[in-house]
């Protein structure tokens, strides 16, 4: 005998409504039929009129009061099992399938039922039928589902299912009832939020910072946009809190501007410091002087990175620096940290950030990252519970990008168009899948296509992930640079302002976020620009559905239509949560609902 503590770990379930949701996969109707249904599994009250055997086989004949009819079993291998429970006089219910055999109605092998007038479920699951059935009847109950937070009508359909009393509470032509669909998603969106929530440790935060950001947002040269505001207004909050340090993820597309509101959330730390990190020297040098230009002139603003320091960090009210930062052994404790484009810092990093975030007393800082990798709005609430996510969903101003899917016939044109570019003091990238050459893939290598452009255009420069000068061969590009080839490893972080053609090659065999990354490098301040993915594919409904929209949520959430699952906030949040009912894509709706029940339940 196993425990029930034993069996609900070899489900690897750990709450009610985990094993709620273990739905059963099918359902014995033992009700009686009320008509003689041929082709389809009958049951009937019989009573045995006659027994014959022939051929080793026995015949049986059957009555059936209820519709005045004699029918015929016959069954092919016979025991003395058979001649006991089938002997003339005898009434009992049977089952089969009922067919017409030389004009007489006839079951093959018919079987005694016993739970009669019950409609049995049947459980895939890796425990015995009596097991989980045991453990249904055990803890599912109204009242307990009621407890859990359900609403009567959510408990209502979940008892159906396990223990039916009708069939047609429970499917409409063979397919589950879409009353049942709905409810089974929103219990899953719920017991995982919950759980997740049951998971969020809070800790009190280092100080309420509640600095003035009016005058910062009112010198700007431009208006924020609603979600810069709306985003901005979320972290007010969190940060005029003590008791709680704020844990918060600010997804925003490429360009989305979430600079600004780093900007003002340093301007509420103000006058606590604040601490910025960035994965490359080239960002942390862009913040700096993004700093520098739009923030009030009596604040002092540090840069720290391996080979470079501007002003003094020690006393700085902003430093910002690359992970040089989490090196330096005398770095002032801040109330506030941030981390931008968190998704390009690796897990020993965000673990001695980690340790930044806190202080000696073991309180914490206020905590944001922010990341340029746009999930959809369900996935973002499904997180919700664990960090709360904003999301920027809109650039400030519409970027003229044309995307078009490009073959081998086009290269001509292609080549035209690039001198056109360049021509207007333009620059154009040129992504290749690999370095050198390799059989597996038929497309050209970087090595294989560098002496072409490098022929036919003075200023080509070339870089990969593994280059050591890669930064190097950035910045001089940025000067002085017409096209510049690379691998997808190379994700240039930093901004080329005159950027205006990209061709990817091999296009097909990239992922639509990295596609989105790598597309968002061109027309960065609004200029026109293409993006050309070239392939050899005869068609390619993912890359066609990529070219009719550059907003990065919508996005992903073709990401998640085409793959399974799209790129998740972070290590610490659960990735690849496959759910069994709720969809991703469409179940935004439900998934807020759910949201919306766990916030209102009671803090346990
Ligand atoms: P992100 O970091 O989200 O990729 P940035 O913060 O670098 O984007 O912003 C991209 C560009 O948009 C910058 O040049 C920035 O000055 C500009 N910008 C930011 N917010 C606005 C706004 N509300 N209106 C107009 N331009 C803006
Ligand atoms: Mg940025």
């Amino acid at each position: 005998m196993q425990t029930h503590k034993q069996l609900f770990s070899k489900l690897k379930i750990s709450t009610l409504l985990d094993l709620a949701l273990l739905t059963p996969t099918s359902y014995t109707d033992n009700n009686l039929s009320s008509s003689l249904t041929l082709g389809q599994r009958n049951i009937f009250q019989a009573k045995v009129t006659s027994l014959n055997s022939y051929n080793a086989k026995l015949m049986v004949k059957f009555y059936l009061p209820k519709f005045n009819q004699t029918i015929q079993g016959i069954f092919f291998r016979v025991s003395p099992y058979h001649y006991q429970s089938f002997s003339v006089g005898k009434e009992m219910v049977i089952e089969g399938k009922l067919e017409l055999y030389r004009d007489n109605y006839q079951i093959g092998q018919p079987k005694v039922v016993k739970n009669i007038g019950l409609i049995v479920p049947k459980y895939k699951s890796v425990l015995k039928q009596d097991d989980i059935k045991k453990l249904i009847l055990t803890y599912l109950s109204m009242q307990s589902l009621l407890d859990t937070g359900l609403s009567l009508e959510e408990a209502e359909v979940l008892m159906a299912l396990h223990f039916p009393k009708d069939m047609n509470q429970i499917y409409h032509n063979g397919s589950l009832l879409a009353k049942n669909i709905q409810v089974l998603k929103i219990v899953e969106a719920f017991n995982h939020l919950k759980k997740l929530s049951n998971k969020r440790i809070d800790y009190q935060a280092q100080k309420a910072l509640c600095g003035n950001i009016s005058e910062f947002v009112e010198g700007l040269p431009f208006l924020l946009t609603l979600e810069q505001k709306s985003t901005i207004k979320s972290i007010q909050s969190d940060l005029a809190q003590k008791e709680r340090a704020s844990k918060r993820m600010v997804v925003g597309d490429v360009g989305s501007g979430k600079t600004m509101v780093i900007l003002a959330s340093m301007m509420m730390a103000y006058p606590s410091k604040a601490i910025l990190m960035a994965p490359t020297s080239l960002l942390a040098l862009q913040l700096y002087e993004e700093a520098c230009k739009y923030l009030p002139s009596f604040m002092n603003i540090a840069l720290v990175m391996q080979n470079k320091e501007e002003g003094e960090y020690l006393s700085a009210d902003f430093i910002i620096g690359t992970h040089s930062l989490l090196y330096k052994d005398n770095l002032p404790t801040a109330p506030l940290v941030m981390v931008d484009e968190q998704h390009r810092f690796g897990t020993t990093q965000r673990q001695l950030l980690e340790s930044l975030a806190r202080d000696a007393e073991g309180k914490h800082a206020h905590f944001i990252q922010f990341s340029a990798t746009p999930i959809p709005r369900t996935q973002a609430m499904m997180n919700s519970a664990l960090l709360d996510v904003s999301l920027i969903t809109k650039t400030p101003f519409e970027k003229k990008i044309s995307t078009k899917v490009i073959k081998k016939p086009d290269f001509p044109k292609l080549l035209e168009h690039i001198k056109v570019e360049i021509a207007k003091n333009h620059q154009v990238l040129i992504v290749y899948p690999l370095v050198e050459a390799s059989d597996s893939i038929e497309y050209q290598s970087l090595s294989e296509s560098r002496e072409f452009w490098e022929k036919r255009f003075e200023k080509t420069f070339v870089t990969h992930g593994k280059d050591k000068n890669k930064e190097k061969v950035l910045i001089e590009f940025r000067e002085r640079g017409d096209i510049l080839l690379a691998t997808t490893v190379v994700e240039v972080g930093i901004s080329l302002p005159r950027l205006t053609l990209i061709v990817i090659v091999g296009a097909e065999r990239l992922g639509l976020a990295t596609l989105h990354q790598l597309r968002g490098r061109v027309g960065r301040l609004g200029l026109e620009s293409w993006c050309y993915l070239f392939t050899h594919n005869e068609s390619n409904k993912r890359l066609d559905a990529f070219t009719q929209t550059t907003n990065g949520f919508d996005i992903a959430s073709l990401d998640l239509k085409f793959r399974d699952g799209g790129d998740i906030l972070d290590g610490t949040v659960q990735s690849g949560t496959k759910f069994k009912w709720l969809d991703m894509g469409q179940d935004e709706e439900i998934v807020a609902k759910a949201q919306q029940r766990v916030e209102s339940l009671p803090k346990s």
